[in-house]
């Protein structure tokens, strides 16, 4: 008897993986020793003590599907409901930082392969498992350390992961999505400069906080250009449908016209917006020193996100646009968006099974991130990847807001149907 996802899921929840510090070899040890005894070969990969990944594989041939995961949770803050790492199944829900993001993943791709070794469905290929560390926190000593070092651990031809928003209901129909890209970074400081005085007589001086002030309200009120990707041309087109609206086309216009008409929660329509655009989101700012000092300095934070088609050289061209050339700009991160097609036809194969699985009143979509995982390191590597957020119907939708939150839970059904679309997807691409 295999073990059931939910079982699974609760002994993870169990293991405290909260990053920092991290400790997911513990999880990564608890799940070898599962695999191990049904004779799956298994492997900890730790590029630092206590910071292991768990990579497994089932099957042999030369197809190869990539399932992945990750070990670590962030921290889980005060004032819960229950006790975090209890992992507590009670009334069909799992209880515990991590059921949805992501030990429930890691939980329905291990017993999905558990299952079809006990089942001996046969195989035409490989299944790699791998429950990366460090996701959280940007995935150095998981995704991004073995997509550098080890890359043939995991070379793979798709990959599936987190990634997706839950479904959504609109106009009856429940829409599940598949996540086929994430926004880049285009993180930078700014930083002003004036000319210190006294406080009393501020016109002897140049105040640098009044210069930034001016530069973030300035930030606050761009309109970035409309760019609408393929993958997102086809979600708002089959939205507009569902609504019975009418995309005319993917100029600025339309697309604003159409947000504002879509009868949708307004979490997603400005999920919508985000993904349509590049956002500027004036996020920290550093300056003065004293209540009687004319501050000489000030800089501030900013968190950009960008499209295809779009980099710092891009995003400094429009700095300058707005905020003028007296500001200096230092950019700290700069990551390119990264995408996989929604036509390809893995990304159908996951589109029928999801439609198979859940029935006639469902829709499958593909969505951008505006956030990103370690999805990008893989298609950076040139392996598409797909992110699944499957709930089965009925799903208690306030558990959508647990995730990084408090009382994060799931249940025991859509725990299920994550389970079984792995199945399902490994046994119909491993054919
Ligand atoms: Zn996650």
């Amino acid at each position: 008897m295999t073990i059931t996802p939910e079982k699974l899921l609760s002994d993870l929840i169990k293991i405290n993986t909260v990053n920092p510090p991290g400790n997911e070899t513990a999880a990564a040890e608890y799940l070898k020793n599962l695999l191990q005894a049904a004779g799956v070969e298994t492997e900890i990969v730790e590029p630092e003590p206590g910071r292991g990944t768990i990579i497994a594989r089932i099957g042999q041939g030369s197809k190869k599907l990539l399932y992945v995961s990750h070990l670590d949770v962030v921290p889980v803050g005060g004032d819960w409901d229950f006790e975090p790492f209890s992992g507590e199944i009670k009334n069909n829900v799992i209880y515990g930082r991590g059921a949805l993001d992501c030990k429930d993943l890691t939980a329905a791709q291990v017993v999905a392969a558990l299952e079809l070794l006990a089942e001996g469905v046969p195989l035409n290929g490989e299944l790699i498992i791998a429950a990366m560390a460090d996701e959280e926190k940007g995935g150095n000593l998981g995704a991004d350390y073995l997509i550098n070092r080890e890359p043939g651990k995991i070379k793979a031809d798709y990959a599936v992961n987190e990634g997706a928003d839950q479904p959504i209901p609109i106009n009856g129909k429940l829409a599940y999505f598949i996540q086929v890209g994430e926004k880049g970074t285009a993180w930078c400081t700014l930083k002003a400069h004036g000319i210190a005085g006294h406080g009393s007589i501020p016109t002897l001086a140049e105040n640098a906080v009044v210069k930034m002030a001016r530069a973030v309200s300035r930030l606050h009120n761009y309109r970035a250009e409309v760019v609408v990707v393929p993958e997102v041309e086809k979600l708002l087109k089959s939205l507009a449908e569902l609504c019975n609206l009418e995309l005319k086309s993917c100029s600025a216009d339309d697309v604003d016209a159409l947000l504002e008409q879509l009868p949708l929660e307004k979490a997603f329509v400005e999920a919508l917006r985000s993904m349509t655009r590049m956002t500027v989101s004036p996020n920290q700012i550093r300056g003065g020193t004293k209540t009687n000092i004319v501050p000489d300095y000030c800089e501030a934070d900013i968190d950009i996100r960008i499209l295809p088609g779009q980099d710092c050289r891009y995003v400094e061209k429009e700095l300058r646009m707005i905020i003028g050339k007296d500001i200096e700009i230092e950019f700290n991160q700069c990551k390119a968006p990264t995408f996989s097609s929604a036509e390809d036809p893995f990304y159908l194969l996951m589109e029928e099974i999801t439609s198979g699985l859940t029935g006639n009143d469902t829709i499958c979509l593909p969505v951008i991130s505006s956030g990103s995982t370690d999805s990008k390191y893989l298609r950076g590597a040139g392996i598409p990847a797909y992110g699944i957020g499957l709930m089965a119907d009925g799903f208690d939708q306030e558990a959508r807001s647990t995730i990084h939150g408090r009382n994060e839970r799931t249940d025991v059904a859509s725990l299920r149907l994550k389970t079984d679309f792995l199945k399902e997807l490994a046994r119909r691409y491993l054919a």
